[in-house]
């Protein structure tokens, strides 16, 4: 056992693992494109994009050429008060390319954080109406929005949030949309009314709860619906933003536009922790005023960390690039194409894409969950094949960074069909 791995065994906790079994951690000691290299040399393809932020490779040194001249100049400042021009600069060309009518950029810290502030920006903005009965919240089943109490809220109950379970705040959750449940699921919306603040969703995928995917239609009823009843609506374009769904954002796909957005993971390329939450005229409107109890009372010590900021705009020119889009389309085309070949095998109960995300759910008999022992024989399986998968349960997805080639790509797709005739 190396160095690392015992230093890390005795001051390490880390995130979603239960320690008293917990394998192994293994060091990283260099990333490159998509791999990731040990101490010993051995190389991982990292084809979850280390959690779904990393969009355009490890090491990218045009992110890192801005991270350092960002940090020699000007590595942070108080942004009450102060301001800056990677802040104004990342604001402008956001808003220029979101979908809409986004007015203002609020900044933040990571996902969790741009959700705890878009929520906190629909329930006062009716509060600062001084409409008091405005109080519930809509929100998916199955979905995730994070991991701070706001976030775990609006996010399904599950084995994550059962702990707090009595502390999360009430909310109203809908099934996913489509073309048999559409109008019972409108019914439920419009029977709640004008005692709904606002509406949460992941557009088009839902991440966590297991790469579920639906149709931007269905979805585009729901956000109709809810501007007729003065239901305000989040996009929570966490993990579905810069590309990851074959367009810039997933909403791009809609026709209807969401109030607010919230952005996180791929925004600074996968190199730092930022998040951002947007809105249009009308909510800003309803905090722009003389009475001081109308201010949003929020901010975090690292709001629009100049450094971050720098990350950003470096990632956005580098996804701005056509090279991108043509890497981006042959994802897509690739995960096609195999998801062609292997949609009928016995073992597979569903197959799914949206962009560059393909999610493979393994039939089972025992209950479909994130606990399932078969999670662990694939992850196992995958890591010993040099490639780390994830898997959510049953459910295998690959989310690659766009730099992947079509030999690494093609490499996964074969060891996956090679795990379907061993696991
Ligand atoms: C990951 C995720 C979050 C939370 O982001 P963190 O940076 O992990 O706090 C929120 N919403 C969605 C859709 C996500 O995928």
């Amino acid at each position: 056992m190396s160095n690392l791995e015992e230093r890390d065994r005795a001051v390490i906790w880390h995130p979603y693992t239960q320690m008293k079994n917990a394998l192994t951690h293994i060091p990283i000691v260099k990333g490159e494109g998509v791999y990731l290299f040990t101490e010993d040399g051995k190389q991982y393809i990292d084809a979850v994009s280390s959690w779904w932020v990393n969009i355009h490779g490890h090491g990218n040194a045009a992110i890192a050429d801005a991270v350092a001249k960002q940090a020699r100049e000007l590595e942070h400042v108080i942004f009450a008060g102060f301001t800056h021009e990677p802040a104004i600069q990342l604001a402008e060309r956001l808003l220029n390319l979101l979908p809409g009518d986004q007015k203002k950029v609020f900044y933040s810290d990571n996902g969790s954080t741009a959700v705890e502030v878009a929520l906190k920006m629909c329930l006062q903005y009716w509060h600062n109406k001084g409409i008091t009965k405005r109080k519930k919240i809509l929100a998916f089943n199955n979905s995730y929005h994070g991991d701070t109490f706001g976030a775990m809220a609006v996010s399904a109950r599950s084995i994550f949030t059962h702990p707090f379970s009595d502390l999360l705040f009430e909310v109203d959750f809908i099934d996913l949309p489509n073309a048999s449940n559409i109008d019972v699921i409108k019914e439920k919306i419009t029977a709640i009314g004008d005692e709904a603040a606002c509406f949460i969703f992941e557009p088009l995928v839902l991440g966590s709860g297991g790469m579920l995917m639906y149709e931007a239609t269905y979805l585009d009823e729901l956000i109709t619906l809810c501007k007729t009843q003065g239901i305000l609506t989040i996009a929570d374009e966490v993990m579905t933003g810069f590309g990851r769904t074959g367009t810039f954002f997933a909403s791009e796909q809609l026709s209807s536009r969401p109030d607010i957005f919230c952005l996180s993971k791929g925004l600074t390329g996968g190199t730092m922790a930022m998040g951002i939450t947007t809105c249009n005229q009308q909510i800003f409107d309803a905090f722009y005023s003389d009475d001081k109890l109308k201010t949003l009372y929020h901010g975090h010590s690292f709001t629009a960390n100049p450094i971050a900021c720098a990350a950003s705009l470096a990632s956005l020119d580098l996804l701005l690039k056509h090279e991108t889009l043509v890497n981006i389309n042959r994802i897509k085309k690739q995960h096609t194409q195999f998801a062609e070949r292997i949609k009928h095998h016995p073992k597979l109960k569903e197959v799914r894409q949206t962009g560059t995300i393909l999610a493979l759910e393994w039939a089972t008999s025992n209950e479909t969950s994130y606990l399932n022992t078969l999670r662990d024989s694939l992850y196992t399986y995958f890591l010993e094949h040099h490639i780390i998968l994830r898997p959510l349960g049953n459910i295998i997805y690959i989310l690659p960074p766009y730099v992947i080639s079509e030999q690494d790509l093609d490499y996964i797709y074969q060891t996956i069909t090679a795990a379907l005739e061993i696991l």
